[in-house]
């Protein structure tokens, strides 16, 4: 059994189980996956535990779970068994992907089998706007698939390695938010999956059927393959400018992220956690930086907009490697740069709201040491409030601080599912009668 996690969030609706028949299940298993397919060697168990929750310093301090067995799947056929044989044997199944997730959503809290899904990574299909894929498949080989046929995805996360399943169960938005929104907004097209019964079975949802499956961290039922959209590939330019100010950058960005059309990203970073990102010299150390990409066709009014501003242009690039090394510069990243600068001392909290670039001074302020990276999203900018970490009551506490000056937050030092709980719930009620899957996942 795991131990409560100190700090902000109660352990209220744990359900009262252990990992089941995990020695059983180990023998089920055997047939199905071979010998290789299972492990319950320390390394593959450690592997197994670790997930971007260190980026929390709330949740790294806490005992978020380990499993007992390591199940490695390496067709889709053989998913719904091992569902079969975990379910019957009593075992929770906690469905991994690449384990970038950073709130110990991928961690079992209860023990039991990880079903690690990062071998099915065939890309199986691609059409003028869809590509479907099995889980495994990372976002950066979708996108290139996209781009080899003249596409682009709809959108990307910044963990560019992290799974197609990974990233419809448990990310949200990324490049291309700003024209498309968040990923349980139309993306999908349809998800194979598998439910949490002893009866499982791959089942086939399309359309609307399929975006109740979106962000549900695998409590809902297994995603073993998707259908995502694509659009016609732009002519993207990837710029990078610098302002004296932060200020300067921050209102210049929130310009930018309304031109037409619209910017793949747009992020913006005061000079502390610009000069925390990778050595680059278009990230010009002492400055702040502003860095989006953006359709060629509108570069001459993007360059007016930021000289007029009083920014400079420092570089601008071509071409998907750009494209998704600028990617790898927005949403949590620059906080993980920030932190790797600073290992120990800062930790962050997602902020939504104009008042990031109208109140930047105020909103700095509700932390010690209070540094806001911002990014452009779909209609509206967010961003992450940074601070030196004191405790994990300072880090609330700061909550009601920033809804006053009209900032909507989210905790990422939280495990549980957190989008829609109740619609969740009931879903899973249904399609995971006896709570085996990803369990804990309650407030
Ligand atoms: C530095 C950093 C930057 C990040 N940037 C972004 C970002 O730009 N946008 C964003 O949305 N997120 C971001 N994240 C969060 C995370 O990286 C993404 O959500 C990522 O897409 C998760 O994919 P993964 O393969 O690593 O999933 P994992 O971490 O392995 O899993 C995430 C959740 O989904 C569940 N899951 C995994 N695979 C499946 C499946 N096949 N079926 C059902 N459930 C499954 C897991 O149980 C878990 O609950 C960031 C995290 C970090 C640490």
């Amino acid at each position: 059994m795991t131990a409560p996690l100190f700090g902000v969030h109660t352990d209220a609706g744990r359900p009262d189980f252990g990992p089941g028949d995990v020695d059983g299940l180990a023998d089920d298993l055997l047939p199905i996956v071979g010998p290789r397919g299972i492990s319950s060697l320390p390394r593959a168990i450690d592997r197994a535990s670790r997930d971007g929750s260190g980026m929390s310093p709330i949740l790294s301090a806490a005992d978020l779970g380990r499993p007992d067995l390591v199940c490695y799947p390496r067709t889709v056929e053989v998913v719904a068994p091992i569902v079969r044989a975990a379910i019957r044997r009593g075992v929770p199944i906690t469905t991994r992907g690449k384990g970038t997730g950073n709130y110990g959503q991928v961690v079992p809290r209860f023990g039991g089998l990880v079903l690690d899904m990062t071998s099915l990574t065939d890309i199986t299909g691609i059409t003028a706007g869809t590509i479907s894929a099995q889980a495994g498949a990372r976002m950066i080989n979708l996108e290139q698939a996209a781009w080899n046929n003249g596409a682009q995805l709809w959108m990307y996360p910044s963990t560019v390695q992290s799974t197609l399943g990974g990233f419809l169960a448990g990310g949200s938005a990324g490049t291309g938010t700003i024209v498309h929104g968040r990923n349980h907004q139309g993306f999908v097209e349809s998800v194979d999956v598998v439910y949490g019964t002893d009866d499982a079975e791959l089942i086939h949802l399309e359309g609307d059927d399929a975006q109740p499956m979106v962000h549900t961290y695998g409590v809902a039922g297994i995603i073993v393959s998707a259908t995502v959209r694509l659009e016609p590939l732009q002519d993207w330019k990837c710029l990078y400018a610098s302002f004296a100010e932060q200020q300067d950058a921050f209102t210049t960005a929130q310009v930018l992220s309304k031109v037409e059309p619209l910017p793949r990203i747009l992020s913006a970073d005061g000079p502390l956690m610009a000069a925390a990102l990778p050595d680059d010299p278009a990230i010009v150390k002492g400055r702040a930086s502003v860095r989006g990409i953006f359709d060629a066709r509108c570069m001459e009014q993007v360059t007016d907009i930021i000289t007029t501003a009083g920014g400079r242009v420092e570089a601008v690039r071509d071409g998907i490697a750009q494209s998704i090394k600028m990617s790898t510069l927005s949403y949590n990243h620059p906080t993980w740069w920030l932190q790797k600068a600073y290992p120990g001392k800062y930790f962050h909290m997602e902020c939504m709201g104009d008042a990031l670039v109208d109140k930047l001074d105020e909103v700095q302020a509700v932390y010690d040491g209070g540094v806001v990276h911002l990014e452009a999203g779909h209609g509206q900018m967010f961003g992450m409030a940074n601070g030196i970490f004191h405790s994990p009551e300072q880090v609330m506490e700061g909550v009601p601080a920033l809804t006053e000056l009209g900032i909507a937050v989210h905790s990422p030092h939280q495990w549980y599912v957190d989008l829609d709980a109740d619609r969740v719930k009931a879903l899973a009620a249904q399609t995971d009668p006896k709570g085996l899957l990803n369990p804990g996942r309650w407030m």
